[in-house]
């Protein structure tokens, strides 16, 4: 009774993010009641095993008390405080200082935001502050990866490359350009490792040249792209690419929203390939989505050329309410310990093999092209013909089909683009519960042939 009368007032109220208006106001929502470990209930009773951990961010599990703890001691002892004007608080501080100590290099400089889009904007908006104090204000244009995400503010929108993202919004913007995705089972020439990395060089090269190197302010890219379909490039893709970002002279950006916070085996995806970048844009796996925040990490340069550039005691004129918000600090710092000092990081490694094993027994099903994975980060792309890697036909929706089906057989993953199912579970899941989860996937696969 009361959960269709939820989601009636779902449907007549509340406006949700990427999805179609007109067609939810007739399927209306699955209303989410609670969670455990690695399962979620919905209002109906039903359970599931979430393989992809909320929106790729609830690395850590549902249900963790001690996160629970802090928040509420939190919220009791000092619920709110400003960043601005010089105040601070004792969980930002202790927030970027740990962040300081985990992240690679000389990422030693924390600001705080909501989430992931508005860390990118912060990023984009900041790159800016960087040339035009310097006096390199020819410095705008900005180039990301088709098929790239980062996120849905009106800037991090036109650098996503995913149609749906804009169409109708007027984007992209003058200054923002792409370059192919390093996408081994797609290249065009074949899916050697070294002649991927190398095209992707050569391409950024061009891009750059094409646009003046002297107007090309910075490449953003994440690791490995989730939601333009877990494309996962070659190891040794991302340093070649910092390092021709480097000899070009324009800034990189690692959008490690989802590759931070071991999704990928180490803490970050940049630490993998021993790299630093300039800015590293994070959220998600920060707070394990037990409350909102994101975070843009600067490198001592960048971070020490507008301090020292900007016009003497002029503010930076950049920052939120909720910049460094006490509650969601407090939650990230427990997080965090739940990483290292809980096993949560070493768990989530341990059980990788084992997803990467079971999802690799599935290459063999006559509807999966590819399957790719790092980490417990995995994409099954599928097809219609195996050895000519066709596409299955887009108005048959078929890996949004199978999601459904794959919700009523108790497992949560996401489809993308149509072709390609995505899976990122918590990085607590146990050997047996991967065992599950592919059993449930594979049940799923076979139900549809
Ligand atoms: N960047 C990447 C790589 C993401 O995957 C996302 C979200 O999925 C974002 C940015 C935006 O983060 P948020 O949804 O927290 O605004």
């Amino acid at each position: 009774m009361l959960s269709n009368s939820l989601i009636e007032l779902d449907r007549e109220h509340l406006v949700h993010p990427v999805i179609s208006w007109r067609g939810h106001e007739e399927t209306g929502a699955t209303v989410l009641e609670k969670a455990q470990g690695v399962f979620v209930t919905d209002s109906a009773g039903h359970e599931s095993l979430d393989a992809f951990a909320g929106l790729w961010c609830v690395n850590v599990g549902y249900g963790h008390e001690s996160i629970v703890e802090v928040a509420a001691e939190q919220m009791r002892r000092l619920p709110y405080a400003t960043g601005y004007f010089h105040f601070s608080s004792e969980p930002a501080i202790r927030l970027a200082t740990r962040l300081a100590e985990l992240a690679p290099g000389d990422l030693n400089h924390a600001f705080f935001t909501l989430g992931g889009s508005d860390a990118v904007d912060s990023a984009v908006k900041l790159v800016r502050a960087y040339y035009n104090f310097t006096d390199q204000p020819e410095k705008k244009h900005f180039i990301s990866l088709k098929r790239g995400y980062h996120g849905s503010s009106s800037v991090g929108s036109g650098l996503t490359a995913l149609p749906v993202f804009h169409e109708g919004f007027d984007l992209p913007l003058p200054w923002q350009h792409y370059i192919s995705s390093p996408y081994p089972y797609r290249h065009p020439e074949g899916e050697d490792p070294e002649r991927v990395i190398r095209d992707s060089v050569a391409e950024l090269e061009s891009k750059v040249a094409e646009l003046g190197a002297d107007k090309v302010a910075a490449f953003i890219a994440e690791p490995i792209q989730g939601s333009g379909g877990v494309i996962v490039p070659p190891t040794g893709w991302l340093k070649a690419m910092r390092d021709a970002c480097h000899r070009l002279d324009i800034l990189f950006i690692a959008d490690e929203v989802i590759t931070g916070f071991g999704r990928t085996g180490p803490m970050f995806a940049c630490e993998g390939e021993e790299i630093t970048p300039d800015i590293m844009t994070l959220a998600k796996g920060l707070t394990a989505g037990y409350s909102p925040m994101g975070a843009v990490l600067l490198s001592e340069p960048f971070y020490r050329t507008i301090a020292d550039n900007a016009k003497a005691n002029a503010p930076v004129g950049h920052g939120f309410t909720y910049s460094g918000h006490p509650v969601s600090a407090a939650v990230g710092l427990e997080v965090l310990r739940l990483y290292t000092e809980g096993g949560i990081l070493a768990n989530g490694q341990r059980s990788a093999e084992r997803f990467s094993q079971r999802l690799g027994e599935l290459a063999e099903h006559p509807l999966v092209g590819d399957v790719r994975s790092r980490g417990l980060l995995a994409g099954i792309e599928l097809v219609t013909d195996k050895t000519e890697k066709t596409k299955p036909p887009q108005e048959l929706g078929i890996a949004k089909h199978l999601a459904k089906h794959g919700y009523a057989n108790g497992v949560i993953f996401r489809a993308f683009a149509d072709d390609v199912i995505g899976l990122a579970p918590p990085l607590s899941i146990t050997l047996d519960e991967v065992d599950l989860m592919a059993e449930r996937l594979t049940k799923t696969l076979n139900d549809i042939l």
